[in-house]
């Protein structure tokens, strides 16, 4: 049978740069054809092939309840009757504020937009917009979308300014973000120290999610707050993929750690375009129209991204719902750990609710450098093994995965046997 993902993966990449349209999808660092997708139900999708796969990869985090959950399609199948846009305000968008601020415990206002990137982008204008400073702190391998103050890599000693990690972004604006070691409390004091009263915000994934996932040292998120509190600078926890993925007050709520301001996608549009940024009052009150920091979007707020993320948000306020995730998840984990312990291969895992990350290493890093130890080429081998077998795991050791309400413990089950056959050939 002649591979359709293979042949669509060549038409593609006449006109789209790579084949894909978000680097990640071109499977570069595992090899291969990326799959096509045609459909999705619950916890499978199924591609061009007609080849189902059990998905972990949930469209990178949005789908926590599971591909084309009948409410969800009904809701934005009714929403699209209705009309697609307006540009002017609808009450969907009041609801959906209404339970955001009530959910987020940091969240007194809040503005919809259509991405993470926005998000992110947006709440750091505010933010330098609100304290009338320039410099911007971010953590090695946090990722916080493409704006061009956010793809900066280290500068080449400690406590110096950033340089730029992508092409096209200038140097004057690589040189106001500041980049330090996640988890590294003593660093982060080291940087207040010097330049405390240059920093507008300190911008940090609580839990990273994309360096493969990083749990955080209790003691490095309370170190945040007490130097942003100490020196007037606004602390954003981004969001946008722990938001609603590890609990229901997001990661703020699961380790006591409240932020000025907070970025949201994913869960929050139910794999619809849409993003927030809120957070404190005095701080929310600087945007346009209300005072000088202008932000806007054609599509912000869009009836069928509010109305899928409505739904999304009314079921996963079931009760139960994240007790029942984060097992399944640790499940995955321990059963992933044991069996490669059985088959002597260097691993580690682990999850924070309903999001993990699977480590060719003999310990869960804590920092990039750690992450950049492990085994990739024992990783490649693994997906690939996993993907034959209709298990669909990201195409990147530095991705977290994600497991959703439709995701059974058959389904679990099923992995780890699969996992079981995958790890033994990766022995032999
Ligand atoms: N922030 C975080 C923590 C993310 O994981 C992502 C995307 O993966 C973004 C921001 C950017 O979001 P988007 O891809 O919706 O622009």
């Amino acid at each position: 049978m002649s591979d359709r993902n293979t042949t669509l993966f060549e038409r593609a990449r006449r006109h789209i740069p790579g084949g894909v349209n978000s680097p990640v999808r071109a499977f570069r660092s595992v090899g291969g054809a990326p799959r096509f997708f045609v459909s999705g139900n619950g916890a499978r999708a199924t591609d061009v092939n007609g080849d189902e796969y059990l998905d972990y990869v949930g469209s990178w985090g949005p789908l926590i309840l599971g591909h084309a959950h009948p409410e969800v399609v009904a809701a934005v199948q009714a929403a699209a009757a209705d009309g697609l846009s307006f540009g002017a305000p609808t009450e969907g968008e009041v609801e959906l504020a209404d339970l955001l601020c009530r959910l987020v415990p940091s969240m007194d206002m809040v503005r919809l937009v259509s991405s993470g990137t926005e998000a992110t982008m947006s709440a750091i204008r505010l933010a330098r917009g609100y304290t009338g400073r320039d410099l911007l702190v971010k953590f090695e391998g946090c990722y916080h979308g493409h704006s061009d103050s956010l793809l900066v890599k280290a500068g080449s000693g400690l406590l110096t300014f950033g340089n730029p990690s992508s092409g096209g972004v200038p140097a004057d604006v690589a040189k106001h973000t500041m980049v330090l070691d996640y988890n590294d409390a003593a660093q982060v004091e080291q940087a207040f120290a010097a330049h405390g009263n240059k920093i507008a915000a300190v911008i940090v994934e609580p839990v990273a999610g994309n360096m493969n996932l990083i749990a955080p040292d209790p003691a490095f998120l309370t170190t945040l707050r007490a130097c942003c509190t100490q020196y007037g600078a606004v602390l954003i926890f981004d969001e946008v993929m722990t938001g609603f993925r590890v609990g229901l007050e997001c990661a703020q709520g699961r380790y006591g750690v409240t932020p000025d301001m907070t970025t949201l996608a994913k869960v929050i549009g139910g794999g619809m375009p849409l993003g927030a940024f809120g957070g404190r009052r005095d701080i929310m009150e600087k945007i346009a129209p209300l005072g000088p920091v202008y932000q806007a979007g054609t599509l912000s707020g869009n009836p069928l991204a509010v109305a899928a993320g409505l739904v999304t948000l009314r079921l996963i306020q079931a009760p139960g719902f994240y007790a029942d995730l984060s097992r399944k998840t640790a499940d995955l984990c321990s059963g992933l750990s044991q069996l490669a312990r059985k088959h002597g291969q260097v691993f580690s895992a682990q999850s924070v609710g309903g999001m993990f990350g699977l480590y060719f290493r003999a310990e869960c890093p804590q920092n990039y450098a750690d992450v950049l130890e492990c085994d990739t080429a024992a990783f490649s081998r693994f997906f690939h093994a996993m993907l034959a077998a209709g298990y669909y795991f990201a195409p990147s050791a530095y991705e977290a995965g994600f497991v959703s309400a439709a995701h059974t413990d058959a389904d679990i089950a099923a992995t780890l046997a699969a996992a079981d056959a995958a790890f033994g050939r990766l022995s032999s």
